[in-house]
């Protein structure tokens, strides 16, 4: 089927141009979910506009009939960070002007306890269709709000000017998936929010990882975490919900780079899921054996003392308590000879992130380990 493509104005630029993002819309002959995907949003994880452009291509190939609802779509959706340079490095993980990571911007529904539980009183016994269509509008409506404020003389920054943009194509979406990757050199999973284990195995990969806690405003979270105190309000006052509203960030291998085989991991992961949810009738979902384990799994190792890391243990390698991660070589301005120190593990576990810097202050990021047990 053909997509609707619209281009979205973003803002002006001092000298005088517009930046602008562009959403690739499939609507499905029959009626449906709405999932919306974007790719970019931290300027040097290119790899998603890979992934996206497959999907688009794949799906202009599928017949209107095989689509139940609508599918969205934004490559390259944060130009401002995608541009970004420091000779040859892409810098744009974070805003340059306000220091703020783009992916700790975004506007979150955060309802009053008592507004929320107010809200449970009056739908505890309606239908789950009932109780989402109310509890969006209410997000609906107080995003209006949010937006209302760009209106004044004193304006608003870049980032809320961006965000406002991306959060009026998502926020009334069932299910949301951010393609990433590592800013470093990574592994492919995805990241799952509490109570949806089940659903994050549809997307394929080995490995899933919950975050457990909100507050950090990144877009799948501030999408989905209004959800999941509402599910929470409603299990504290004794009716189990689950709806059916989702959100993911896929970490598709390294920065800078666009692996083949995470792109086609990453493509086979959201047409499966795609599949599971009912809104792609072109294939016919495969159930996976990923691993969920806690973001707390994770063990970072940053440089105990400042040098050249050398010798690491290759990304996906098992590691046991007390062998070999890397060697670090340490000079010094005592009038003695370099050191190359060794540090092990402290856990048993895989190589789950390689810094992409072999150069590390003490104190800054090497490595880090995921324990898989
Ligand atoms: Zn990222």
């Amino acid at each position: 089927m053909t997509p609707i493509i619209e281009p979205i104005d973003l803002f002006q630029l001092a000298s005088g141009d517009r930046l602008a993002i562009q959403v690739y819309k499939f609507r499905g002959q029959n009626s449906g979910k709405k999932v919306y995907i974007q790719a970019n949003l931290h300027g040097c994880e290119i790899v998603g506009n890979a992934v996206v452009h497959r999907l688009i291509e794949y799906l202009s190939d599928v017949p209107q009939e095989a689509i139940a609802g609508e599918i969205w779509i934004v490559p390259t959706c944060n130009p401002l960070a995608t541009n970004q340079r420091g000779h040859f490095y892409a810098t744009g993980g974070f805003h340059a002007y306000s220091g703020e990571d783009w992916n700790r911007i975004f506007w979150e529904y955060e309802p009053t306890k008592a507004a929320l539980t107010h809200f449970v009183q009056q739908h505890f016994e309606s239908s789950e269709g009932a109780i989402a269509q109310a509890y969006r509008g209410q997000i609906l409506a107080a995003f209006k709000q949010e937006l209302a404020k760009q209106e004044r003389p004193c304006g608003v920054s870049v980032p809320e000017l961006f965000r406002s943009k991306l959060q009026s194509l998502c926020l009334d979406a069932d299910y949301l998936i951010d393609i990433h990757s590592s800013s470093n050199d990574g592994l492919d999973f995805t990241y799952y929010f509490p109570n949806r284990e089940t659903e994050a195995g549809w997307l394929g990969f080995d490995y899933a990882i919950l975050l457990e806690q909100g507050g950090d405003y990144a877009f799948d979270e501030a999408f989905l975490w209004p959800w999941i105190e509402l599910e929470k309000a409603f299990t504290k006052a004794g009716r189990e919900l689950r709806l059916p509203i989702d959100g993911f960030t896929l970490e598709l291998g390294s920065g800078m780079k666009m692996c083949p085989e995470s792109i086609a991991r990453g493509l086979a992961g959201i047409k499966n899921y795609l599949a599971h949810r009912g809104i792609l009738s072109t294939e016919t979902p495969q159930p996976s054996q990923t691993k969920c384990l806690s973001s707390k799994n994770i063990t970072r190792y940053r440089a105990t003392v400042g040098g050249m890391v050398g010798d690491r243990l290759p990304l996906g390698s098992p590691v046991k308590t007390g062998e070999k991660l890397y060697e670090i070589l340490s000079f010094n301005r005592q009038g003695k000879m370099p050191e190359v120190l060794t540090i092990n593990s402290m856990i048993d576990g895989i190589v789950w992130d390689h810094a992409i810097s072999e150069s590390a202050n003490q104190g800054e990021y090497v490595m880090s380990v995921l324990a898989i047990n």
